[in-house]
């Protein structure tokens, strides 16, 4: 028996999916047959190889030939990296502290109350749940505390960087809510508060919820709490992409300036393990989240990823201020730096960015995601991201940049001219797209990798940490 293509998935997926199958797994892969594959089934002890060969070779890309550039991304300290890996993720964890429903986890226990504490210190919060296994589940929690299935809900669009968990095709929607723009000031890359206090008024939303994928100046959290106070609902500050903003005290708190919830991802500017964290302060919701949690969501939680978080929060605590400001610096820096040089950065009234990440305007490269791929190829990691411009077709109309993990890697301000221009270089050779001109281009891009490489291997700890 095998799986068959499924026939959902867009077509060059499907045709890379069978690709991989056949290639690695051979006779009984999808589509072997119809492919005339050789009668053949790759013994299981090499199909394990090729598993480690695979992830191998990721890491390399990751942590030796390419500078990650995406913000969504970044590296472990490596005390936490070993904590995620040494298998005490398959423990089991159910139950209160104190009163753990299988024995044997008087030491995971502990781990489980030091991480939330630390959580709960960190972000100002009086309630930190860290039995949350991602950013996404994180929103599905807040959205259970504070909604019944019909709600309506108001939400940043994908112009802003509002993630598909606050919309129909994410969590929001698959709960039954019904989620509602919230009106956009682009100048501010952020909310037009006047339209927004009458769309208010208008849906009576239960919740309302701000941030998003691409930040780039502080957001009204404490007009926006006003407009849902007059409404009757609750705010959620979504941090997945900001939290090392505001845990290194370079933006405002949004727990502080009233907002009633935070959601976060873990892995992103935190540098933390792939999980989530939803913080609190308000007794009610708290109390709610913490059964949402258990025994509602989540029965055994990956007490691995939870020591690794609080290895995370403990180095955020003692020099996150340090880490923060640096990646500040050089988010401004770098864009200043490209520029400078004729790649624009989307540009608000404040600037380009006050944050670890900028939005560059993709239409001279042929769109966001195709540019991207050039980047690629040059050894920097990125990706697309839509931005309140004008459209391109078939395509994201901005690439999005982030500085958490080359700042963590060791780069600092003072390196932002050199990276600015091999990024340059790099989209330049991209836009050499005549057919004729491939494999030249290709070579250039090549050239400029192996230069990337040369200096990618001069960054090789991990800093900010204890
Ligand atoms: C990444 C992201 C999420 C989802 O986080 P996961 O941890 O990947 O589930 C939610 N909201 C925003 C704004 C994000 O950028």
């Amino acid at each position: 028996m095998h799986q068959s293509p499924q026939p959902w998935v867009p077509a060059g997926s499907r045709a890379r999916i069978e690709e991989i199958a056949r290639t690695h797994l051979g006779e009984g892969a999808p589509g072997a047959h119809e492919h005339g594959a050789p009668e053949q089934v790759t013994p299981m002890i090499e199909v394990i190889t090729r598993i480690e060969d695979l992830i191998a070779a990721s890491d390399a890309l990751h942590d030796e030939e390419a500078f990650n550039l995406n913000p969504a991304s970044n590296v472990l300290n490596p005390r936490a990296a070993a904590l995620l890996a040494s298998g005490s993720g398959s423990r089991t964890s159910l139950g209160y502290p104190g009163d753990k429903y299988e024995m044997g986890l008087e030491h995971i226990e502990q781990v489980e109350v030091i991480t939330a504490e630390l959580a709960a210190r960190l972000f100002h919060a009086s309630f930190a749940e860290v039995r949350v296994p991602s950013g996404a589940m994180a929103n599905l929690y807040a959205f259970m505390a504070t909604c019944t299935s019909g709600d309506t809900i108001i939400a940043s669009p994908s112009t802003i960087g509002g993630h598909v968990t606050h919309h129909a095709a994410g969590a929001a929607g698959l709960y039954g809510l019904r989620t509602v723009d919230a009106p956009v000031d682009a100048a501010a890359y952020s909310y037009d508060l006047d339209a927004l206090a009458a769309v208010a008024r208008e849906t009576r939303p239960s919740l309302i919820t701000m941030g998003g994928s691409l930040n780039l100046f502080e957001h009204p959290v404490a007009k926006v709490r006003e407009i849902a106070e007059e409404v009757g609902a609750h705010l959620l500050f979504d941090a997945a992409h900001v939290c090392g903003m505001i845990a290194g005290g370079q933006w405002a708190n949004p727990l502080d300036e009233g907002a009633h919830l935070m959601s976060m991802s873990t892995y992103k500017s935190l540098g933390g393990p792939t999980h989530g964290l939803l913080l609190s302060s308000d007794a009610e919701l708290s109390e709610r989240i913490d059964r949402i949690a258990f025994p509602g969501m989540t029965a055994n939680f990956d007490a691995g990823a939870v020591a690794a978080l609080g290895v995370t929060l403990a180095d955020w605590i003692a020099c996150g201020e340090d880490y923060a400001s640096e990646m500040r610096a050089c988010a401004a820096a770098l864009a200043n730096e490209l520029a400078g040089r004729g790649v624009r950065p989307y540009e608000c009234a404040q600037g380009f960015t006050d944050s670890h990440q900028f939005g560059l305007l993709a239409a001279p490269f042929g769109g966001g995601t195709t540019a991207a791929r050039t980047l690629e190829q040059a050894g920097f990691l990125t990706s697309g991201i839509g931005l309140p411009a004008p459209e391109i077709p078939g395509d994201q109309n901005g690439i999005r940049i982030g500085t958490p993990e080359i700042v963590r890697r060791g780069m600092t301000v003072s390196d932002m001219p050199r990276l600015a221009s091999l990024i340059v270089r790099a989209l330049e050779v991209g836009n050499e797209a005549a057919p004729r001109e491939t494999s030249r281009r290709e070579a250039a891009l090549r050239e400029i990798g192996a230069e990337v490489a040369a200096w990618r291997k001069e960054f090789t700890g991990v800093r900010f940490t204890v």
